[in-house]
């Protein structure tokens, strides 16, 4: 007689969870997979929210890391095949840009990225003041900057590629419940309708919730940050004129930390919006009342204006229409890596973006139905081991 499938809950739809869930289908065990659809309206939602309710993700294989760059590598080489299956355009390839100064605090920066690029190989143009201007003229980068642009990087839809995973998960035969869980104990979770489901294995993807919700049996150490996000309107003409703009990592003169900035990328209401962000440091969110609070709101306004500054000071040409901001909340963990690891014998943990995860979900999917799966991921390629630290 053949033993049953194992049965392994995923907490969270997330990025990561539904990549999870999907590789554990095509490792052939019983799926269910938890969690909320994004809310209709955020401004009367009570959570809990996620942080890819977006239309632009920067991806790139080039990073400040090595393992950065070979979780998004692996992701970015399996983008065709989800947008193959799923029907979903995922990936626009505009390119991608790493940028900063040579000299001063934000060197080291600079150097890290094009030094991960040299040892991992990555194909790239490299240029400074002698031939940025040419290159990219739409730009006004500060006297000594250094850059490095891949055509291999862009942004995903991080709607779309967590959709596609969820339904190729759902394609395989994972059950998906559109529910919060409120309640975990070893192998056992109550979503909200008060029903009681079991498995031999949980695992929690439930990005910055698993902070600040206390549904975990130990609090992972991280640093949860509420995050504004600046929307800058541009016309068609003006879209046009900047079709060849790559995502763009940089630090501007003024600061010793990176901003990220997307191209125009067309948002459900139809119009054409660039996106900045980037804060050194923000008010940090510790539990789920002030999760909520944060993601019904717009953000700050004088974040907003500071990084709208960042902007024309950036592309002084750029035609701007109107301009708005946005709430997310980023999770830093303390390896500066995600936790990917056994809480307990039924109990993985897959959480922390550090602010850079929607690229490489698929990959931290990947290696978080590993661990679930009981299997080893220290031979997967990587320096870091991914192991959870508790606060
Ligand atoms: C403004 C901003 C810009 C970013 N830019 C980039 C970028 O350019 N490139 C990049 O790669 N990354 C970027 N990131 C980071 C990236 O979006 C995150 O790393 C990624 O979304 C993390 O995925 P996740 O699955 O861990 O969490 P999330 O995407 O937040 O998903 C967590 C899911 O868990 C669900 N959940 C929570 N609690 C429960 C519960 N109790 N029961 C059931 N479900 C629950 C939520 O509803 C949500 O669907 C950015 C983040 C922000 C905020």
């Amino acid at each position: 007689m053949t033993s049953p499938r194992p049965h392994i809950a995923v907490i969270g739809r997330g990025m990561m969870g539904s990549a999870c869930a999907r590789h554990l289908t095509e490792a052939g065990v019983e799926v269910t997979l938890i969690g909320p659809d994004e809310p209709a309206d955020p401004t009367r939602h009570t959570g809990p929210f996620g942080s890819h309710h977006d239309e632009g993700r920067i991806t790139r294989k080039l990073a400040h890391d090595a393992d950065w760059s070979r979780l998004s590598t692996r992701s970015i080489a399996r983008y065709a095949d989800l947008e193959a299956v799923s029907g979903r355009r995922i990936f626009t390839a505009c390119g991608g840009m790493m940028a900063g100064p040579g000299s001063g605090p934000g060197a080291a920066f600079t150097s890290a990225f094009l030094r991960v690029a040299d040892v991992l190989r990555i194909a790239h143009e490299r240029h400074d003041d002698a031939s940025l201007p040419a290159r990219f003229p739409y730009f006004r980068f500060a006297p000594g900057t250094h850059a490095a642009w891949e055509a291999t990087g862009g942004y995903i839809n991080p709607r779309a590629l967590r959709d596609a995973e969820g339904l190729m998960a759902e394609r395989a035969r994972a059950r998906v419940i559109r529910q919060p869980v409120t309640a975990l104990s070893e192998g056992h979770m109550t979503p909200a309708d008060g029903t009681v489901i079991s498995a031999d294995q949980v695992v929690m993807a439930t990005g910055a919730y698993a902070f600040t919700d206390g549904l975990l049996p130990k609090r992972p150490a991280m640093r949860v940050y509420a995050r504004t996000i600046a929307f800058a309107e541009v016309d068609e003409a003006e879209a046009a004129r900047l079709a060849e703009m790559p995502s763009l990592i940089f630090i501007p003169e003024a600061l010793a930390y990176d901003l990220y900035l997307l191209p125009p990328i067309r948002y459900p209401d139809g119009k054409l919006y660039l996106k900045i962000g980037g804060e050194d440091q923000s008010p940090r969110l510790t539990n789920d009342v002030e999760m909520t609070e944060w993601f019904q709101s717009k953000g700050s306004s004088a974040m907003g204006r500071e990084l709208l500054a960042h902007l024309r000071e950036l592309m002084p040409d750029l035609a701007i229409q109107s301009a708005h901001t946005g709430a997310c909340a980023v999770s830093f963990t303390s390896t500066g890596y995600p936790y990917i690891d056994r809480v307990s014998d039924r109990l993985t943990l897959l959480t922390g973006g550090n602010g850079a995860g929607a690229k490489c979900c698929d990959e931290l999917g990947r290696l978080g139905a590993m661990v679930a799966l009981g299997q080893d991921i220290s031979d997967q390629g990587y320096d870091a081991d991914f192991r959870v630290v508790f606060a």
